[in-house]
């Protein structure tokens, strides 16, 4: 079966899993009939941790961040997901809220399930601890998704409920 539509990588942070927080979230992104194409718990090396967090992260908010990420997403086990519909980025984005969970509106995971500030992160030498990851463009989507799973690890599958979210045109 052809994939038709939009993927977003995303991933449940050594936090959230530490929290006991897989199945909320998870529950959260199925309710919308968005559709898990994969998924996986890993225990990140550093190598792919730095696959996955680029030099483009230290460009955009330093390298002590990145740094700090890398060590963090290698702290313990995460879950990895690639969540699939119509434009399924953006809309995983905006169920995911702002990279501050002291400013992510309610209602987001990052501002139900968190609260901290990037005042706070900095000044205890921390990665800003908020559960999530999610691609931020289709095209970087593409990229990190390669990144956290080969080919084979990707389902194409239609279940009975996407025949009232989405419309197949043959
Ligand atoms: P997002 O994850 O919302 O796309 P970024 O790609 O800019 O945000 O940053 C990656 C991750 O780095 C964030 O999710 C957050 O955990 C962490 N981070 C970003 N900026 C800071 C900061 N100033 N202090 C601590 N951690 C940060």
């Amino acid at each position: 079966m052809e994939n038709k539509f939009e993927r977003s990588l995303v991933l449940l942070k050594p936090d959230a899993v530490d929290r006991g927080l897989i199945g909320e979230i998870i529950t959260r992104f199925e309710r919308t009939g968005l559709k898990l194409a994969g998924l996986k718990l890993v225990w990140s090396d550093k190598d792919t941790a730095m696959q996955h967090y680029t030099e483009d992260l230290a460009q955009r908010r330093g390298q002590h961040v990145r740094d700090m990420m890398i060590e963090m997403i290698t702290s313990g086990p995460i879950v990895a997901m690639a969540i699939e519909g119509v434009e399924a980025v953006a809309v995983v984005r905006k169920m995911v809220g702002e990279t501050e969970p002291k400013s992510a509106a309610p209602g987001t995971i990052r501002g139900d399930y968190a609260h901290l500030s990037f005042k706070y992160a900095d000044e205890n030498k921390v990665g800003v601890f908020n559960l999530i990851h999610a691609s931020s463009s289709p095209e970087e989507a593409e990229v990190e998704i390669a990144v956290w799973f080969n080919d084979f690890e990707l389902q194409n599958y239609k279940p009975a409920y996407t025949k009232h979210t989405l419309v197949e045109k043959n």
